[in-house]
């Protein structure tokens, strides 16, 4: 019989998994899409939009056109509840969706709202409204002093690896890519760059061989790292932070902290700060036929693509083991890979797993790093949210890992 499978949110574990249920078990589920967006946002492209001004359109996939193609429906709506013991979803017009099978997939919210004074004075990169106002801003910067962090994240004790940013990498890709910037503009001799982080160091997620290897980049490049600074206000001229210490800040940008989606809370499906523990299959601990993949779950640390990516994979082989009766699921082996756009044609791309208790430490910095994220990119925006064949990624780790 064919069941109703529902998936929240359609970013990249919402997209990764749809994209797998379409081929692989298309005759066994009646599939609905649910995101309150009308496009998926490529957001490891927004720091190209935010500071070289990198057209908006060219990081949405509209949702139309990734449902065109088989049999799935799209509801373009906000879910407000989810009542797990009926295996029904509310929706904000009043209506209901009923599933037997269900993925949440609804990412984090950056909680803007939380910094005093972001939204008269702070700039940042995360979504599609952000990004352009921050190159907005740049085009009519005369040099200055530049700010750049993250504020600290809570997690609640469900959550086992509470890295004090959840994810920094884009910090790093905002102080070279302003750096750079500046340089294009000849306004770097009468700027300054200012990173803070809240953590005990700058990239806590990685071990000491990346630490080695980034320093003399961001030595070289005149920029100043402080560490263990919770933000707590930004003014018109100035962020001040918890200790009572503060940076003279012309320009502030900011990731702001995270939580999970309210409708988390308000179905008590989740802990006090809207993140989902799981299981090592995605499964929800306490409903079976929840499955949650991405920034929502509480097993993803650092809150990144490529650990959704791993997220959403492994749900949809324990779904299809529980469907075919063949157990075969891939095993939860969570990993750092990310490639930090440096301006120009230049990136840094960082494989470490040492978060994780391996081995693996390894960055690969310069022109091919750039051209591989630029690969990477391209191919998830025409192909409307696939990822390159696992082959290319399995071979670029091997080589990488040699
Ligand atoms: C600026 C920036 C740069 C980044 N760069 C990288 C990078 O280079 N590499 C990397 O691996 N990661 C990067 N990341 C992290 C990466 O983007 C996230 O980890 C990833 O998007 C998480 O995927 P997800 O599917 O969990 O959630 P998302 O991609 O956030 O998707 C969640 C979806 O759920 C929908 N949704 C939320 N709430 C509801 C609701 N109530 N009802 C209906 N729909 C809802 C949203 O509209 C959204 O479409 C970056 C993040 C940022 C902010």
């Amino acid at each position: 019989m064919v069941k109703k499978l529902v998936i929240i949110g359609g970013g990249f574990a919402g997209l990764r998994f749809l994209y797998n249920v379409k081929k692989h078990l298309k005759d066994n589920f009646e599939i609905t899409l649910i995101d309150e967006r009308k496009t998926s946002l490529e957001k490891p492209s927004l720091p190209e939009v935010a500071m070289e001004g990198k057209s908006v359109s060219k990081v949405q996939i509209p949702f139309e056109k990734i449902m065109k193609r088989g049999n799935a429906k799209f509801v373009n709506r906000s879910v407000v509840k989810i009542s797990p013991e009926d295996q029904r979803i509310e929706l904000d017009n009043g209506e209901s969706i009923s599933y037997d099978y269900l993925l949440i997939a609804a990412g984090a919210v950056k909680d803007y709202n939380a910094i005093e004074g972001f939204n008269e004075y702070g700039y940042s990169v995360c979504d599609d409204v952000q990004a352009p106002r921050l190159w907005e801003r740049l085009k009519s910067f005369n040099g200055g002093r530049v700010v750049i962090g993250s504020a600290k994240t809570e997690w609640s004790n469900e959550t086992q690896i509470p890295l004090a940013a959840p994810c920094e990498g884009p910090i790093g890709e905002i102080m070279f890519m302003v750096d750079h910037f500046l340089r294009e503009n000849n306004l770097r001799e009468k700027s300054s760059i200012n990173v803070f982080t809240p953590g005990e160091i700058f990239f806590e997620d990685v071990g000491e061989p990346v630490h080695n290897n980034l320093k003399p980049l961001i030595e070289k490049n005149g920029i100043s790292v402080v560490t263990k600074k919770e933000i707590s206000k930004i003014e018109a001229q100035k962020v001040r932070f918890k200790d009572g210490s503060e940076m003279e800040s012309d320009l502030s940008i900011i990731i702001p902290p995270y939580r999970g989606p309210e409708f988390v809370k308000a179905s008590d499906v989740g802990d006090e700060f809207g993140f989902i523990s799981t299981d090592n299959e995605m499964r929800h601990l306490k409903y079976r036929n929840i499955f949650v993949a991405g920034d929502v779950n509480n097993l993803s640390m650092p809150k990144l693509g490529h650990i959704a990516i791993l997220q959403a994979d492994i749900a949809f082989t324990s779904l299809r083991s529980e469907i075919t009766g063949i157990r075969e699921i891939k095993p939860f082996e969570p990993e750092i890979f990310c490639i930090m756009n440096r301006g120009g044609s230049e990136a840094t791309l960082i494989l470490s797993d040492s978060l994780f208790g391996g081995k693996h430490d390894i960055t690969l910095t310069g022109q091919v790093a750039h051209l591989m994220k630029w690969g990477f990119d391209s191919y998830y925006y025409y192909t409307r949210g696939h990822m390159p064949p696992e082959a290319v990624q399995t071979r670029m780790e091997e080589f990488m890992k040699k």
